[in-house]
């Protein structure tokens, strides 16, 4: 669950307004990047299943398309508010660029709990939001993508909307499709694997060797889930998940310190993310508090649920072994625990540049709709590597150059591209 004490949109403009000042952006610049450019407010009335008419509130935000169509992922969650969706806009805007891929960044909420929706209450849902929003959104405008609690199974119905509204076929209109619909294979795991394609460059430059570490993740949903894989595959040990659980409406961490088998773990886990606790301790875990992920003595820490979870009461917990943190959600850690995390010398891979992944291959997904060519799986794995290995690069590069934290390295990459697109377009 988000941490309400914190806003993360002052979060993402304090970073900004960090990076401006390193930058020496000047004043025009500044007030054009640190807020988003359009946002939009939609009610969306849906016929429940009972036969009663409930009101849901949605948003899209675009903060920028200096650099491309806005793009960016449509959550589905009951503590949403505009200010998160203005801040993962921004942080939308930073990961394409970080990347260099030709997208600006936005992003999009419904306020509602899916958990308590049926699959016909929940078209209902997509297709109200794209209703509402069509007439400003579109492959050269704005491309929208699966987010927390939404995957292919909306994007279809947002797009066959869309589709509708429009009279035709544009399957560039939406990323994240079903593999056969226009989806791309791979596009599931990119964000998870992106992460830990990262984590793996981040553990070379360290000379530490994977095959000798171990993980404690946040998280157990689609970035998670596959960041996990991926790393056992490399040879690293997963001693512990935390995960949501929402029947008792409280998250637990599942631990086995000899290191969970991840492919059991998901055998036993609802779509959300919520596992089976008297499966979990027939598969010989501990069963802690869902807090408990963050202390445990591991070498990395993936946070990968939701925003505001590494605060000031939380970032004295972690182990001294804690080399590094690799942001696996959108905004995880609040800026008076990051000053912390800069001081203590944990190598940080910072989410817009750790979650890069999931946008990467959408992109890719994008491509291939052109085309109408898709690609083998390989191939798109192997292209979202060399995408992640060289942004990654990139940013430690100029960190160690320079001597700065990691975010803000990032931040410098990504901040300069947008603000000469911005400057090139002749709008500042
Ligand atoms: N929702 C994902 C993110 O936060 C992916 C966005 C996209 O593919 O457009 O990066």
């Amino acid at each position: 669950m988000s941490n309400t004490s914190y806003n993360p949109y002052e979060t993402a403009q304090q970073q900004f307004d960090r990076v401006a000042e390193i930058l020496g952006l000047d004043e025009a610049t500044r007030e054009l990047l640190r807020q988003p450019m359009r946002e939009y407010h939609v009610l969306i009335p849906v016929k429940m299943d009972d036969g009663s008419v409930k009101i849901f509130k949605g948003f899209r935000v675009q903060h920028n398309d200096a650099r491309g169509p806005v793009k960016g992922g449509i959550r589905f969650h009951p503590q949403e508010t505009i200010d998160t969706i203005r801040a993962l806009s921004m942080w939308m805007t930073w990961k394409c660029a970080v990347v260099d891929i030709p997208l600006g960044g936005g992003k999009g909420g419904v306020i509602c709990d899916p958990h308590n929706l049926s699959d016909r209450e929940q078209e209902q849902i997509c297709r109200g939001w794209v209703r509402q929003l069509a007439k400003d959104m579109g492959p050269n405008v704005d491309v929208p993508a699966p987010d927390v609690m939404t995957n292919a199974k909306h994007m279809l119905w947002m797009l066959d909307e869309f589709e509708t509204i429009y009279g035709g076929k544009y399957p560039g209109f939406i990323t994240g499709k079903p593999v056969g619909m226009g989806g791309s294979l791979g596009r599931t795991e990119a964000t998870g694997y992106g992460v830990i394609f990262t984590l793996r460059e981040a553990l070379k430059e360290l000379g530490i060797d994977i095959t000798k570490t171990t993980a404690s993740i946040q998280g157990f949903g689609n970035v998670a889930k596959h960041a996990a894989k991926k790393y056992c595959e490399l040879g690293g040990k997963v001693i512990a998940i935390s995960c949501w659980d929402n029947t008792d409406k409280k998250s637990y961490t599942f631990k086995k310190a000899d290191g969970l088998d991840i492919d059991a773990m998901e055998a036993i886990t609802d779509t959300y993310g919520s596992v089976d606790k008297k499966k979990a301790v027939d598969l010989g875990c501990e069963i802690l508090d869902g807090d408990a992920w963050i202390e445990q003595d591991v070498d990395i820490l993936i946070p990968a649920a939701l925003e505001n979870q590494i605060t000031s009461s939380n970032v004295n917990k972690i182990s001294k072994q804690v080399k590094v943190l690799a942001e696996g959600a959108n905004g995880p850690t609040t800026p008076d625990a990051d000053q912390i995390i800069r001081e203590r010398g944990i190598f940080l891979i910072p989410d817009f540049l750790a979650n890069a992944g999931g946008v990467t291959c959408s992109y890719f997904e994008q491509v291939q709709c052109n085309s109408n060519y898709f690609w083998e799986k390989d191939e798109v794995l192997e292209k979202l590597d060399v995408k992640m290995t060289s942004a990654f690069k990139a940013v430690s590069e100029l960190a160690r150059k320079k001597g700065l934290y990691m975010r803000d390295a990032a931040y410098v990459i990504a901040i300069s591209r947008v603000a000469q697109a911005v400057k090139n377009r002749g709008w500042v």
